[in-house]
């Protein structure tokens, strides 16, 4: 098999590839577009665990499209999304299927698939742990579309950058380099990754091109005050409920430059969490006046600890989160876990903002 793949890359690429700069940009999407124009191929696309809005729609925006050009395409997630964006076209379709419901189909779609694409993740540990195995095992090509910091290696061609608000707009890219047409379905799908990552535009990534990119997807009929009101405007009651716990617990810290809010499993249990309830809470400390990093520590019913940091424009919270929370992500919004007592964790988190901001 390993020959087989070795064939493939020497038959796609001339040579192997590796990783691509922001300055080789074109020929990188014409890379991407050479291989995929080889033959149809029997692709799986893949995202990370808990996908968000972002990990939904660049996936299934670029299936959508990939489907369009006679590839035969199957998306596997870890685990669902919040009942908001699995409201996205395609999500119900009988070839996206859910790792942790039915391991047996996506076991499936990766033993069939040729080559393998990670979309909005930067390393396989994202993926949870049995999925992460089904990737490290996958003998096929693998490429990776991303806009995290730092990139893991493995790959056989790494489509990386960070300056992009969104991988929906690095899928959009794709598209537009591909010279493909772009459908509705694909459109909304896009258009809900820019939404969701930019905090509906407001966030500092959102450029021009960002904005270019919404207004092509608007043309061909994504509407965003349909896809906002999808996404924020169906919440339910356990949403609001938990909210007011989380912004109730709230701790500022560091000479009022950092904020932290928290929920206990008990919290959860309580309210009726459902997944994506605490989407968004973390964002609310950045509201503060002269708060520079904010912080969500959630306790899962599994025990395990989940910790959101999100910053303002100075503060770089994936270097933070890097160094003392087994995390990473982007500059201004990054994530990280921990185990232990909650209480603990609380404490830990303290002493090393302190450390990070004061020292
Ligand atoms: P969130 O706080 O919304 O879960 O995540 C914020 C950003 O950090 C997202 O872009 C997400 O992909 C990334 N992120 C969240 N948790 C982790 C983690 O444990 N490790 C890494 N490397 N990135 C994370
Ligand atoms: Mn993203």
């Amino acid at each position: 098999m390993v020959k087989v793949r070795l064939l493939i890359i020497i038959l796609v690429f001339g040579r192997e590839i590796t990783k691509f700069t922001p300055t080789d940009l074109p020929m990188a999407l014409h890379e991407l577009s050479r291989l995929l124009a080889q033959k149809p191929f029997r692709l799986v696309l893949t995202s990370h665990w808990n996908p968000d809005g972002d990990a939904i729609g660049s996936t299934l925006g670029l299936a959508h499209y990939l489907r369009g050009k006679g590839h035969s395409v199957q998306v596997v997630f870890p685990n669902p999304p919040s009942v908001p964006v699995s409201k996205a076209p395609g999500y119900d379709a009988p070839f996206v299927h859910l790792y942790d419901q039915d391991s047996a189909a996506a076991k499936q779609a990766f033993a069939q698939a040729e080559g393998l694409f990670s979309l909005d993740y930067n390393t396989p540990s994202r993926v949870g742990d049995a999925m992460q195995a089904e990737l490290e095992a996958f003998e096929g090509f693998k490429v990776l579309i991303d806009h995290h910091q730092e990139p893991d290696g493995g790959y056989d061609y790494v489509y990386s950058q960070t300056n992009k608000s969104s991988t929906a707009e690095m899928v959009y890219d794709f598209i537009a380099s591909d010279g493909g047409d772009i459908d509705i379905a694909a459109a909304d799908c896009l258009m809900m990754g820019l939404i969701t990552d930019t905090g509906s535009f407001r966030f500092t990534s959102v450029s021009a091109e960002t904005l270019h990119t919404a207004s092509k997807l608007m043309e061909v009929g994504a509407q965003p005050s349909i896809i906002n009101e999808r996404l924020y405007e169906s919440n339910p009651p356990s949403r609001l409920r938990l909210w007011g716990r989380g912004l109730n617990s709230l701790e500022i810290i560091c000479d009022g430059r950092a904020a932290i809010v928290h929920l206990s499993a008990t919290d959860l249990q309580e309210c009726g969490y459902v997944a994506g309830d605490t989407e968004g809470l973390v964002n609310q400390g950045l509201s503060l006046v002269g708060v520079e990093v904010s912080v969500l520590v959630r306790e899962d019913a599994s025990g395990k600890i989940k910790l959101s940091f999100r910053s303002k424009e100075s503060q770089d919270v994936n270097a933070f989160s890097r160094e003392f929370w087994n995390g990473g992500g982007h500059k201004q919004a990054a994530g990280g876990s921990a185990t232990g007592k909650l209480a603990d964790v609380l404490q830990e988190l303290r002493h090393s903002l302190k450390k990070w901001m004061l020292e």
